[in-house]
């Protein structure tokens, strides 16, 4: 596996891949990776010849008092886990050349997309986010990128953006890997004390309890949400951020929900914010 820094190394290197005809699948990640990221690149390993993964913690996605100094970093472990799936080359750059003196370019969905959900409680977030995504298209040129749905927020806006700014990238969502207790893993787990982890099942404990509903033929948002509530309110190490029911494309909320739509959640488990969501009908 090729361990790239620069931009142009990583573009000498697919350049000669695509002189060959080689297809390149993308997998942006900020490292400390797990089964989840690890999923995605088997994803891309098996729908394209040639598999890039970024490493890389973007300060730009990160606001005011967030986990930006203590997010957990471990490159070296990455590589082992991205080579192991087959990966073949990892671009892990500095923060400096990603965002040089002078940097002043932002992407930024004008929508109201960017502010639901997260973007109330991290506004400036998803700019971040699709600046660096953006620029990561730009550098690796890839065919297709991988994201998880368990940042369904995420896949929708970088869905809205390659459709706004013409990139000719397709983007393949990728299921959400949990623990056997149904806990979506995620590189901020590792904050969780013991009594805590056990209480973050609280977050798939309450989508279980909704989608049984949904079975049943339950459409009503207010009923469904109330109920997902009440199954985090009896955890008391729990705070609930928002849980709430969109359109999975727009994710404008919803009333009446059908089949495609969102339900999504974020909730403090006690300072480490976790988020988690299904699709009615998935
Ligand atoms: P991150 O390193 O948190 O920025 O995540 C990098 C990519 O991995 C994103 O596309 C995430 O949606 C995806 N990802 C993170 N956790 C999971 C998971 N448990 N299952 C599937 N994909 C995930």
């Amino acid at each position: 596996m090729i361990i790239a820094n620069t931009v142009k190394d990583v573009r000498d290197v697919v350049k000669e891949w695509k002189r060959n005809g080689l297809t390149v699948g993308l997998v942006p990640t900020m490292g400390a990776l797990h089964e989840g990221h690890a999923s995605l690149v088997t994803a891309a390993a098996a729908g394209c010849d040639r598999v890039v993964a970024s490493v890389f913690v973007n300060p730009t996605q990160f606001g005011e008092g967030e986990d930006l100094d203590s997010y957990p970093r471990d490159f070296e472990r990455d590589c082992g886990i991205l080579e192991e799936r087959g990966c073949h080359m990892v671009f892990h750059p500095s923060v400096e050349e990603m965002y040089p003196e002078g940097y002043a370019t932002y992407v930024n969905l004008e929508s109201e997309m960017t502010k639901q959900l997260c973007g109330k409680s991290r506004p400036g977030h998803f700019r971040g986010v699709c600046s660096v995504v953006s620029k990561l298209f730009n550098i690796v040129d890839p065919d297709r990128a991988y994201f998880g749905e368990k940042d369904a927020q995420q896949l929708a806006v970088i869905k809205r953006m390659v459709k706004d700014m013409n990139f000719d990238i397709e983007i393949v969502g990728c299921p959400t890997v949990r623990e056997d207790d149904g806990l979506a893993k995620s590189s901020r787990n590792s904050y969780l004390n013991e009594r805590e982890r056990a209480a973050a099942t609280v977050l798939y404990r309450s989508m279980e309890r909704a989608k049984a509903m949904t079975k049943e033929g339950v459409s009503d948002a207010s009923q469904l949400l109330e109920a997902m509530r009440d199954v985090v309110s009896s955890e008391p190490l729990a705070r609930i951020d928002y849980i709430e029911a969109v359109d999975g494309e727009t994710l404008m909320p919803k009333e009446k929900l059908a089949a495609g739509d969102l339900v999504a959640m974020a909730v403090y488990i006690g300072s480490t914010r976790l988020i988690d969501n299904f699709t009615v009908g998935a």
